[in-house]
């Protein structure tokens, strides 16, 4: 991806920029609104509390002065969300039997980690045999199949941490078969009753330390996750004693031509959780199509942020959130201001705001667990998270880049401008799985999440890339993150009408986007190709 051919920039055509659009994103108005919900009345908008009802009612309130329609389930604008925050109750108990020991009891917290992450909020198996599945990698579209043709029915599944290394795992940049959902998905897609990772580190490894202290927190389960009956971890030596040999194994992993096995031992485990209900609520409006109306593009964003933390150091305990994510809350706005403003599309347009996206996407993932819309005929997802604050860019990066044909719609919009979408130039950061698109990917939904542009007109990109550094190390998940009446927002208007013109093209036209061959999303989506004829 890095490698991609990017094309050259027209100057030329900047001479028509403007021309082909009716709409007129005002910055000095996505200033004066970012700062409403940004400010210190609602309290960081954290779900479940005041600071939420303020921001709802507020964007219900926007919705209702453009006589927008209500887009939530049953002609509503909300639609609930009922969280389910699990905390562990007392220890949890593993022991194992096989031809070297008889009920071997590991001990929680030294040799393993184990939750009942599910709606039960508790998980007992019995004498369950127990596969190692390496990666628990299969990615068609790859050529990799790490569990080849075994049955896990039934099965405790013993995978490892991350992915391959090397291109056909994207290189730098991860693919989503890294993710412990990922790999939860496909064990509960084979019929397997748990999924324990293993730590490649001993019980005083700094890792296996980070997996013992998050195994006791109160965990969030997310919507429309997988229904293990148990998920946990081991370490290196608990591992081995079962009969996996991480340090023999591990090069074969990445060879591909690994496959899972059956381990001479099985498994008898339990836990149990207490539950506690956090509810909180995505708000939804739309522009019915003409032609098509359940045909249907989204523009997300989410309008949650952290909220207070009254152990934060210094004096303002309040995280405004105001560029994370009141801006691309207003963003949504705003779209939907102007399209409403254009002449009714043939396809609907439906304006989504998320909840609970600081928490992991929970607003998104609830949405696409329980789609007011059915996912199949949803067109695409364009999602705004954060605005760019800066003068005009000559680059339109994106998250994910080389996943489907949204980028290329842009591009050729971009072009026009004399820009051109890039990649998100920052693999470290993980970021394509950061924000509310993802739940839509993951589903199959074609989705776009556009970025900050840092190859500045004025300045290039070694100002513009320096800046932004500044910007996000100084104020991402901070108090200091407010509204300035100094935001540079000409960049935000410019990506709007880009994104603007995207969403018109897509709900006048009878197109699907697609995902690209080497893309993990396509074949989720395969599966519902007879909707789109
Ligand atoms: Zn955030």
């Amino acid at each position: 991806m890095h490698h991609r051919f990017i094309r050259g920039v027209a100057a030329a055509l900047l001479l028509v920029a403007g021309a082909v659009s009716a709409q007129d994103f005002s910055a000095q108005r996505l200033s004066d609104e970012i700062r409403i919900i940004s400010a210190d009345d609602f309290q960081g908008r954290y779900p479940g509390t005041e600071g939420e009802k303020k921001t709802l009612d507020w964007l219900q309130a926007q919705y209702e002065a453009m006589g927008m329609e209500p887009g939530g389930p049953d002609g509503q604008w909300l639609q609930i969300i009922d969280l389910k925050r699990l905390t562990p109750k007392g220890l949890p108990t593993l022991t194992w039997s096989g031809a070297t020991s008889q009920g071997r009891a590991l001990i929680a917290g030294t040799d393993f980690t184990l939750r009942a992450m599910n709606d039960a909020a508790a998980g007992e198996v019995a004498n369950a045999p127990v596969v190692f599945a390496g990666y628990g990698i299969h990615a068609p579209e790859r050529g990799w199949d790490d569990y080849g043709d075994l049955d896990v029915t039934g099965a405790v599944v013993l995978v490892v941490a991350g992915e391959p290394d090397g291109e056909l795992f994207n290189g730098p940049y991860a693919t989503n078969y890294q993710s412990a959902a990922y790999k939860a998905d496909e064990a509960e897609r084979r019929g397997a009753v748990a999924v324990l990772t293993i730590i490649d580190g001993d019980a005083g490894a700094s890792a296996w330390r980070r997996e013992t202290g998050g195994a006791t927190r109160t965990r969030t389960l997310t919507p429309g996750s997988a229904e293990l009956t148990l998920s946990g971890a081991v370490n290196r030596d608990a591992a081995a004693e079962m009969g996996v040999d991480l340090a023999t194994l591990k090069p074969r992993l990445q060879t591909g031509d690994f496959r899972a096995f059956l381990l001479d031992v099985r498994i008898t485990a339990a836990a149990e959780e207490t539950v506690e209900i956090l509810r909180t609520h995505n708000l939804l409006a739309r522009i019915t199509g003409s032609e098509r109306p359940n045909e249907v593009i989204i523009y997300s964003a989410h309008w949650d942020h952290v909220g207070v933390n009254e152990n934060t150091a210094g004096d303002d305990k309040i995280f405004n959130g105001a560029w994370d994510n009141a801006s691309g809350t207003i963003g949504v706005v705003e779209m939907a201001r102007q399209l409403k403003a254009a002449p009714t599309p043939k396809r609907s347009i439906v304006f989504a705001h998320m909840a609970a996206e600081e928490m992991g996407l929970l607003g998104a993932y609830a949405y696409v667990a329980d789609p007011v819309y059915p996912l199949e005929t949803t067109v695409a997802d364009i999602n705004i998270d954060m605005l760019p604050l800066s003068g005009p860019t000559k680059d339109v990066p994106i998250f994910g880049k080389g996943q489907n044909s949204l980028e290329d719609d842009l591009q050729a919009l971009a072009e026009k401008e004399g820009r051109y979408v890039s990649d998100d130039g920052q693999p470290e950061q993980n970021f394509y799985y950061r924000s509310d698109h993802f739940p839509f990917a993951r589903a199959g939904v074609p989705a776009l999440m556009p970025w900050h542009g840092v190859d500045w007109v004025e300045g290039g990109r070694e100002a513009g890339l320096a800046a932004w550094k500044a910007k996000f190390g100084a104020d991402y998940h901070r108090p200091s993150d407010e509204w300035s009446a100094d935001w540079d927002l000409r960049s935000a208007v410019e990506n709007l009408t880009l994104l603007y013109r995207l969403g018109l093209e897509l709900a006048n036209g009878d197109g699907w986007p697609t995902w690209k061959p080497t893309s993990e999303f396509g074949q989720v989506r395969d599966r519902s190709a007879a909707a789109r004829q």
